[in-house]
């Protein structure tokens, strides 16, 4: 009894001096309190504990197990399992909401040489051995396309245009190359350029079709070891992909800005502003060097050589093409899958997570690598709330669809809750791929800079064994990013190309897009299957459980924390850093006043909530926590211009918008009237910027 009680006794002090210990050296996540610091703590010991490698590797083999194009009988199949999931997992709401949305699939796609003799291009994807993936009939991989191609027949004459962007037609126009009625043969570029831009390019510039191939200089062999032996592109690989023109509006063609539900109208299809009039399609390398080397004409420019062994000619030669492309153009259900788990604090304010699900072929990593990821997540946040924890704020899981099509089942659900989003939710957290290699990738608005960063600190790097940030700053000193990311951890830089932009664009909620990524040259083709990803991507799948632990504390912060951890002052001083890039190409800084004062008021509001958040956390007071929650909810709200960028009035945000290529362009309007040379709508822009600036540091409560 006596000893008994020592233990006890001896247990509890061991306790209190470790509880101590920790509350002295691990100083409280952005957000937390430090007396609500150490059951944060507890739980995410536990959580980060739980993500299993076998799992996820089972679950990305199931998921890339077919090819489930946006609204075939497979990705069905995998929203059913889903919501199944989701109800197994115990969470309270479990809903699919199906859109009628314009989603063609191909019945035709023919590339065949004419002149200077007849060849026609086979347009498969040849097996490689030791995968069986790549073994399935043709009937089942189905036709490489790109979607909302128009449909048409056109004979022509072939011009090489290099990347396809407009200053490469003007180089052609330069040395005499006329573009209009010929069929403009391109390469999807790194640095990428969308091909949506490239059609849109080739429409404007009067070309006859489009067709995007693959130069191994890009993604193939001259990059390194082609698959089976590595990540690149093997000679016949195909890109498949959209080409609609959502950076003017995304989601469902006929219903630009509303959600696609049963009784919605439509318009008609000739009125759709995202709908390309130009036929295309994809090539791969092999079946464009059967091209090339017949194109003849003058020598192409230097830069637009790439890597296969023959003479880059411009064409106007002997080289004619047949191309016929047809699309069913059908209208087809497509399935949006949520589930939620309730909060027990603060219910109503939402922290979203979504992840796409449909993929081109198998999508071994886009998008089955960040489905398995979700689903895992899913699990073991499940697990936790059968032990009986509760985050405070509620956590919404979504699966979309056809977002390799528009983003079309975001932006439908975005649109069609576009009331009660904008109410209550706090962040949306995006994975589109969660794992093609080791180094981390993570885009966010600058309110969430903060956050990621700390998160990146608690996470490990499975091989480097050092915190996640650590060895990010060790690949950027070791000059080993690969090409196009960020030099900082969180890169603030948002364009498009994911589900998070009817979020942020649409709705004015702050978001992030994180994952691994490395040497990756199968995209959108047969390749992009279970055995890449299990053999090259990520063997042991032991990054894919750090980005599930990446995104599982983000998650947990966003919702237990006493306040929200958005930073504004990080935000204000962000926005006042791309003033200052504007002003540098701009002949009168002082148009651009008006939008720097605003800037820094952002930037002393955010301060001014630091001190505040600090009081209130300290006194724990109720309401005054739940005030300072609101108005930090509602800061990237008021970064919203309800009429929307010039010309595109979906994109309401004044910081971010996608440029046409998908490349992000911050301050659109501003840098949009500079380049346009315009004097008085620089100064225009520069007000309306402003306005949303000083909106959101009202908003923070700054008079
Ligand atoms: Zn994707």
């Amino acid at each position: 009894m006596r000893s008994a009680s020592f233990i006890v006794m001896a247990a509890i002090v061991a306790m209190i001096v470790a509880t101590t210990a920790w509350q002295r050296s691990v100083p409280a996540p952005f957000g937390f309190s430090e007396a609500s610091a150490p059951e944060q703590s507890a739980i995410e010991r536990r959580f980060l504990q739980m993500p299993s490698a076998d799992r996820i590797r089972e679950s990305n083999r199931f998921f890339s197990s077919a090819p489930h194009i946006a609204g075939s009988p497979r990705d069905r199949e995998l929203a059913d399992y889903i919501r199944d999931q989701f109800t197994v997992f115990g969470f309270e709401t479990v809903t699919m909401s199906t859109y009628d949305v314009l989603l063609p699939w191909p019945e035709e796609t023919t590339v065949e040489m004419v002149a200077p003799r007849a060849w026609r291009a086979p347009m498969r994807e040849e097996p490689v051995p030791g995968d069986v993936y790549t073994e399935a009939p043709p009937e089942q991989l189905g036709l490489a396309y790109h979607a909302y191609s128009a449909s048409g027949d056109v004979t022509a004459p072939v011009v090489y245009a290099g990347s396809g962007n407009p200053e490469d037609y003007d180089r052609l126009e330069a040395i005499g190359i006329p573009i209009k009625g010929a069929i403009a043969l391109v390469r999807y570029s790194v640095p990428y350029s969308y091909r949506g831009f490239k059609a849109l390019t080739a429409q404007q510039r009067g070309a006859a079709g489009l067709l995007i191939y693959s130069d191994p200089a890009d993604d193939g062999f001259a990059k390194g070891r082609v698959y089976p032996e590595g990540p690149w592109g093997p000679p016949s690989h195909i890109q498949r992909g959209g080409i609609v023109y959502d950076f003017l509006v995304p989601g469902d063609p006929l219903t630009p800005g509303w959600a696609s539900t049963p009784a919605a109208p439509r318009i008609d299809r000739s009125e759709a502003v995202s709908l390309p009039a130009i036929i295309s399609a994809p090539l791969s390398w092999k079946d464009a060097s059967v091209l090339l080397e017949s194109i003849g004409g003058p020598e192409a420019p230097a830069e637009w050589r790439g890597a296969l062994p023959l003479t880059y000619r411009l064409g106007g030669g002997p080289l004619v093409v047949h191309m016929r492309v047809r699309a069913d153009d059908r209208v087809r259900p497509i399935w949006t899958v949520t589930g939620t788990i309730r909060g027990s604090e603060r219910p109503d304010q939402l922290v979203i997570v979504g992840n796409h699900r449909d993929a081109w072929t198998y999508g071994g990593v886009d998008p089955s690598s960040g489905t398995a990821a979700m689903m895992e997540l899913a699990r073991t946040l499940s697990v936790l709330t059968r032990g009986g924890w509760r985050p405070k704020r509620s956590i919404v899981f979504a699966s979309w669809d056809a977002e390799e099509f528009t983003l079309t089942s975001s932006t439908e659900w975005g649109e069609e809750h576009a009331g009660s989003l904008q109410q209550n939710a706090v962040a949306y957290i995006n994975v589109d791929s969660a794992a093609s290699g080791r180094h981390f990738t993570a885009s966010a608005v600058p309110a969430l800079n903060r956050l990621i960063g700390e998160v990146a600190q608690t996470v490990r790097d499975p091989a480097a064994h050092i915190p996640i940030a650590a060895a990010f700053r060790d690949t950027v000193a070791a000059d080993t990013l690969p090409g196009g990311s960020s030099r900082d951890l969180v890169s603030n830089r948002l364009g498009s190309g994911s589900d998070y932009t009817v979020f942020l664009n649409f709705l004015g909620v702050p978001v992030a897009d994180v994952s691994f990524r490395g040497p990756y040259g199968v995209y959108h083709s047969i390749y992009d299957n279970h055995n890449w990803v299990a053999r090259i991507g990520d063997p042991g799948f032991r990054y894919h459980v750090a980005l599930v632990q990446i995104w599982g504390l983000m998650l947990l912060r966003l919702a237990n924390a006493d306040t929200l951890p958005l930073d504004y002052e990080d935000y204000g001083r962000r926005v006042e850093e791309f003033v200052n890039e504007a002003e540098k190409t701009w002949s009168s800084p002082s148009d651009l006043g008006e939008a720097r004062a605003a800037a820094r008021a952002l930037r002393e509001a955010g301060l001014e909530v630091e001190a505040r958040r600090l009081r209130a956390l300290s006194t724990r007071n109720t309401a005054t926590l739940e005030a300072l929650d609101q108005q930090l909810m509602r800061a990237e709200r008021a970064l919203l211009d309800p009429n929307g960028l010039p010309g595109r009035p979906w994109y309401r945000h004044l910081v971010f918008a996608p440029k046409f290529t998908y490349a992000p362009e911050v301050l659109p309007g501003v840098v949009e009237a500079v380049r346009q040379g315009d004097g008085e709508r620089v100064r225009a822009a520069s007000a309306r910027l402003a306005g949303g600036l000083r909106r959101a540091a009202e908003t923070l409560g700054k008079r």
